[in-house]
């Protein structure tokens, strides 16, 4: 029954949030208040809410994780749901993407931050999620009858993840059978295996998409330009950690076929922005709302940076989440696109729990987001891949991998150059120690296996926090 549940609520959301990519602005709008009333009395239902009649998303005090967390039990629609029996499940050997009560898909966040989240949906609300990133994903590559070429093709995914935990691509992966009988063939090869048995086992598939980590897609990358990976997809689809400049150079140089595909998801909402064939990311607003605000959760105007978002899912009625607060540093473009796309245009930076903040000679704290450190080390000579963690107070570890025919010890130069000039250009030089080491693999999160490349280990200081600003351009 959930199965075929599960392919009817993908395939109707499938055409139709694919008809939604050409539609007027009004219609987005029209659908969007739709689900935001839908889920609004789903909320009204759960304890969280305390029976609260809610009517519109103003209504709604934004909400965090683990304030959340904290009420697990009050958050569910559905009495026979609680943290107990979620925990039970995922504690209990079940196989990611297997049904809790032959109905719901339970997702545990990996806790990078430190934090593990448990969360919960129906089938039916995850594959509605999923349509409507797949039919994004192949926007302006699809004619009118293109989902009978679809099928025809027999359309080949392969997906290199982790695949241990219960997380969002494990989970993803899991149902992939599921919906791939209907839809495609896909394959799932572990991220951790070792590399000579991914290239192999994505040579004999020969896939036409591709999703993989930005970080790992870098090393598949260099597979191909090397010659030992011969795959020609169509999409490469990125998703888990911000994708660099370096990702989207290196994508472009190694498959020049293939449109890069940037994923906003979160476990929180799969759907929430997926990048058009322009390049710009554009929110999906037939599957989520989200609303940059401050810190004080105070809202940001268009093409403000803002440091947070807060999210409503707009397929959940299960656990809903509505105004829900991610750390993530977010610009809404308040700009048409080329592509046509009745969507709002937005600008993901990423993680903002990654900025470092480093003692200056006065002993402020001055703020530096991950994206400025990142362009530092752009285009280094035979440098594969690195990792910089803010470790201590003012203390940075720069772990890198050299690429093959990279010389070590030139790399070595190249980054510590980089990034004494960085230091030196925001007047830290003489406060801020750092390592540089090379290594065999940059280290992914032990559970997860998501790469954080730019990662702090101390938090924001008490103090006052200033501006990062450097003295040249
Ligand atoms: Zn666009």
């Amino acid at each position: 029954m959930s199965q075929a549940q599960e392919i009817a609520a993908f395939g109707l959301e499938l055409v139709q949030a694919w008809r939604r990519t050409s539609a007027s602005r009004a219609l987005i709008r029209e659908v969007q208040e739709r689900r935001v009333r839908l889920v609004l009395a789903a909320a009204s239902r759960t304890r969280f809410y305390g029976g609260r009649r809610l009517e519109r998303l103003s209504d709604v005090e934004p909400v965090r994780k683990a304030d959340l967390q904290a009420r697990l039990d009050d958050t569910f629609t559905d009495p026979a749901l609680s943290k107990a029996a979620l925990l039970s499940f995922v504690h209990g050997g079940a196989a990611p993407g297997t049904l809790l009560q032959g109905r719901y898909l339970v997702a545990t966040t990996s806790g990078t931050t430190g934090h593990v989240g448990l969360f919960v949906d129906d089938v039916a609300g995850w594959a509605r999620q999923r349509a409507v990133v797949f039919a994004r994903m192949f926007q302006g590559l699809l004619t009118p009858d293109g989902f009978a070429m679809l099928a025809r093709r027999r359309y080949r995914l392969a997906f290199v993840i982790a695949s241990g935990g219960h997380w969002l691509t494990s989970i993803l992966a899991g149902r992939m059978p599921t919906l791939g009988r209907a839809f495609a063939d896909s394959r799932v090869v572990p991220v951790d295996a070792p590399l000579p048995h991914v290239v192999a086992e994505l040579n004999a598939f020969a896939p036409l998409l591709l999703h993989s980590y930005p970080t790992f897609i870098e090393v598949l990358c260099a597979e191909a330009r090397r010659g030992r990976l011969r795959i020609d997809p169509e999409i490469v689809s990125a998703g888990s950690e911000p994708i660099s400049q370096a990702c989207r150079e290196a994508v472009r140089a190694a498959f020049p076929r293939a449109r890069l595909v940037e994923t906003y998801a979160a476990t929180e909402c799969l759907a929430m922005a997926t990048s058009c064939p322009h390049g710009a990311v554009h929110v999906n607003e037939d599957a989520c709302v989200l609303e940059p605000v401050d810190d004080c959760m105070r809202p940001v105007p268009p093409g403000t940076d803002a440091p947070r978002v807060l999210v409503t899912n707009l397929s959940n009625v299960v656990q809903p989440l509505v105004r829900y607060e991610l750390t993530d540093s977010v610009t809404i473009i308040d700009e048409p696109c080329p592509c046509g796309s009745p969507f709002a245009r937005i600008v993901v930076r990423g993680r903002t729990d990654d900025t470092f903040y480093l003692l200056d000679g006065d002993g402020r704290a001055q703020a530096h987001p991950p994206i400025p450190i990142e362009v530092a080390f752009l285009g280094v000579p035979g440098l594969l891949q690195y990792q910089i963690v803010h470790e201590a107070q003012n203390r940075l570890r720069l772990s890198f991998v050299a690429d093959d025919d990279g010389r070590p010890s030139e790399v070595a130069a190249g980054l510590e150059d980089r990034l004494a000039r960085y230091l030196g250009d925001h007047g830290l030089l003489e406060h801020v120690s750092y390592v540089v080491d090379q290594v065999d693999a940059v280290e992914r999160h032990a559970r997860s296996k998501k790469l954080r490349q730019i990662e702090s280990r101390v938090g924001r200081p008490a103090g006052e926090v200033v501006a990062a600003i450097a003295a040249r351009r």
